[in-house]
């Protein structure tokens, strides 16, 4: 079924006129309407536009156009700008908005010939970690519908996990597209702080967030991230770094790189089956001719507070403009506060009311040098225990998550309990710098992923697309789909 497939498999199909993008975008649909009832991945999303993209991309393939997605359909977090398509960030604050315009990584996505189509389930303006926060009811783990996606992009997870789309889009700020990859078993890279232009990306903490693809193995990984990577002028904090030929980099040959394994990760309340997952996969890479060196990051243990300080104070200040006068939802009132408090207590949820409220505390005169000042600092020297990591390794191994995927509800009534979910993914968004989940084992009963995560340098994404092909390619984890 052309739903199954891969985006290397797909375009290798649709060059050889086997099959047509109309064909590939039909067996999607059809995916959602057998599966979604009950994964529920999905926000919404316009089959008929589905379908006329896929018409217009099957005219090209007919005239010969070469691009590297013509035909391939893609589904997108609803927190990114698609033009004419609706934007909710799974929020009610938004209403009936649409978007202007299209997000610069969707803008590439079109322009090398992709169906952009869909809108995926998340946590409310990204903030969570199982998709419960969505004003819309939870997304659910294709493997158990009774557990959890992860979050906050669980719903892009979910989708590709379900084989609903060929491949999508997420974002993640500490952890979103990573730890969702692990919870559901397939790839998800967080790019380099700088490596995709975040213009058309709604904005949760904009010195952690980055767009990153969900994708069914490796070198899908690579072929989403080499389109959409580059600088952009609408967004300042993008890069000018040249943008490499990410799919040359899958040699398979790994001999003599060094990666390393921080003590700090492999300590208590790491599930027994996930750690013996990820040891078995580091002695996969010794296998391979990798060298694994044993490393220190001596800051790990205040990441989670410090991400919680940072993270919170941004989205304090960015979303101060969902004030029911500028977009979306309005609740009015006799004077302006009144029409502010009232639509702003109306459309947002309860964990992203608790964000703003943490927010604009750590950023309040008195506090301000105790809290954010503060985190700032060690902000910094997290990111140096990574920086001189980096001189000893190429890369870093670790769990994605502590356990694999829990029970909804089982830690919805207790937020740190969440937050401490992301203890392994947060501290490369603070570092800035890129890191990827790939599918490394289930757990026996229930079978359930176990995710294991690479970390790499600023910029470092092809030594990370090249250990995680190599290691997937000596694996069958990522052939491995559960029964819908
Ligand atoms: N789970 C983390 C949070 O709740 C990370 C979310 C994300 O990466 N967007 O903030």
């Amino acid at each position: 079924m052309l739903n199954q497939l891969t985006i290397s498999e797909l375009t290798a199909k649709l060059d050889r006129r086997e099959v047509s993008a109309r064909e590939a975008t039909q067996a999607c649909l059809d995916q959602i309407a057998r599966v979604d009832g009950q994964v529920k991945a999905f926000l919404s999303h316009d089959a008929a536009d589905a379908l006329a993209q896929a018409d217009a991309a099957d005219q090209q393939i007919k005239a010969d156009v070469q691009k590297p997605l013509l035909g391939v359909p893609i589904a997108v977090k609803d927190v990114l700008s698609v033009k004419n398509q609706p934007l909710n960030c799974a929020s009610k604050i938004l209403g009936n908005y649409i978007s202007p315009y299209d997000a610069t990584a969707i803008e590439k996505l079109k322009a090398a010939g992709a169906i952009v189509f869909g809108r995926l389930n998340m946590d409310e303006f990204a903030m969570g970690s199982s998709t419960e926060n969505s004003a819309f009811g939870a997304t659910r783990n294709p493997w158990d519908l009774e557990r959890a996606p992860g979050g906050s992009s669980g719903g892009s997870a979910a989708a590709v996990v379900a084989q609903e789309c060929i491949a999508s889009l997420g974002s993640d700020t500490g952890g979103s597209i990573r730890q969702p990859a692990a919870l559901c078993g397939c790839v998800g890279l967080k790019p380099t702080y700088g490596r995709i232009s975040r213009y058309g990306l709604v904005a949760f903490a904009s010195s952690l967030d980055q767009i990153g693809p969900f994708t069914k193995d490796v070198r899908d990984a690579a072929t989403l991230l080499g389109v959409m990577s580059g600088q952009d002028l609408r967004d300042s904090t993008s890069i000018p770094a040249p943008v490499p030929d990410y799919a040359a980099a899958l040699t398979g040959e790994i001999k003599g790189l060094k990666i390393g394994l921080p003590k700090e990760y492999m300590v208590g309340g790491l599930d027994p089956e996930v750690k013996a997952s990820v040891d078995a996969a580091v002695k996969k890479y010794q296998d391979l001719g990798a060298e694994i060196v044993e490393i220190s990051l001596p800051h790990t243990d205040y990441a989670v507070a410090t991400y919680y300080i940072i993270a919170t104070a941004e989205a304090s200040a960015n979303l101060a403009r969902f004030d029911g006068i500028r977009y979306g939802a309005r609740v009015d009132g006799n004077d302006p506060i009144e029409l502010y408090s009232k639509t702003r207590g109306a459309g947002f949820g309860p964990e992203v009311k608790r964000r703003i409220i943490l927010g604009t505390y750590v950023l309040s005169s008195g506090y301000y040098d105790a809290f954010y000042l503060r985190a700032q600092k060690v902000r910094t020297l997290i990111r140096n225990d990574f920086l001189k990591a980096f001189e000893q390794v190429d890369a870093i191994v670790t769990p994605t998550t502590p356990t694999a995927a829990f029970k909804l509800g089982e830690k919805s009534g207790d937020p740190l309990q969440m937050y401490l979910s992301d203890i392994f993914t947060i501290s490369c968004n603070l570092a800035g710098i890129c890191g990827l989940s790939l599918p490394c084992g289930f757990t026996k009963t229930p079978q359930l992923p176990i995710g294991l995560q690479l970390l790499g340098k600023p910029f470092g994404e092809e030594t990370l697309l090249k250990l995680a092909h190599a290691y997937e390619q000596s694996t069958d984890w990522h052939h491995q789909f559960p029964v819908l």
